[in-house]
């Protein structure tokens, strides 16, 4: 079994990127992908325009069951009382899975106040807080995260892209500190995987690819990691069937 646990569809405005529906199930298939958590694009910051977009999400889950899970993504600078009822309705109607921080394109630093809700409403619904690192320094830098995670002790918190190469250690940083923090590998090189997976346990380490071309390179990564096969199993669908609670 393997579960892509960042993978998105829309229309990006920030960083221009266009994705379809079409694209990840054709990308899942090809690549005998069972199972996708997909989220938003960003730069969208009108209520509607982000109800619709998740509703968009929510769609595609339906027209594949199991096969598709949903992540918030949403700017936390609407109306405090807006985020938190649309998280709730995309937990408890739409059956989200978690909520996604992207420090650069929110503009907006783990330690900033309305991090901090994102945060509060994480630990109230019961999910992940997936937080990009990497590009966008130093709003993206992993250490930002440690405080909040050591305040949100119940709330896991995926670090995406696992400091994107150069922040790698900055991380494993984390993940040292904090063991809610899980380290997610897209765009992570082999040698660092290895060491997450040896230092930390492959139970805190998850695949996931971020862009449909993406998908094959990333397989191919863990193919070729000396590690056992239940590290291999471990880290390709069992850390984020536990982390996202996806029931598998
Ligand atoms: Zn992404």
């Amino acid at each position: 079994m393997i579960i892509d646990a960042h993978a998105h569809v829309g229309i990006d405005l920030v960083f221009e990127e266009v994705r379809s529906e079409a694209e990840i199930i054709a990308a899942m298939d090809a690549n005998k992908i069972d199972a996708t958590i997909v989220q938003g694009m960003y730069g969208h910051i009108y209520l509607d325009e982000i109800r619709e977009n998740h509703d968009r999400i929510a769609r595609l889950a339906k027209q594949t069951p199991r096969r598709v899970f949903g992540m918030i993504t949403m700017t936390p600078y609407l109306h405090e009382a807006d985020f938190y009822t649309e998280a709730r309705r995309c937990v408890q109607e739409l059956g989200f899975v978690g909520m996604k921080l992207h420090p650069l394109a929110f503009a907006c630093s783990p330690l900033n106040a309305r991090a901090e809700m994102m945060w509060k409403v994480c630990d109230e619904l019961e999910i992940p807080l997936m937080v990009h690192t990497g590009a966008g320094v130093p709003l993206s830098l992993p250490s930002m995260v440690i405080r909040r995670c050591k305040q949100f002790p119940r709330v896991p918190c995926v670090l995406a892209h696992c400091g994107t190469l150069i922040y790698a250690d900055e991380a494993f940083l984390a993940a040292h500190e904090c063991p809610n923090v899980f380290l997610e590998t897209s765009w992570t090189a082999p040698h660092h995987i290895i060491h997450a997976v040896k230092t930390f346990g492959a139970q805190r380490v998850l695949f996931a690819a971020d862009e449909i071309a993406n998908v094959t390179t990333e397989l191919a990564k863990y193919r070729s990691l000396p590690i056992s096969s239940e590290e291999r199993d471990q880290c390709l669908w069992r850390t984020a069937n536990t982390v996202f609670r996806l029931g598998f």
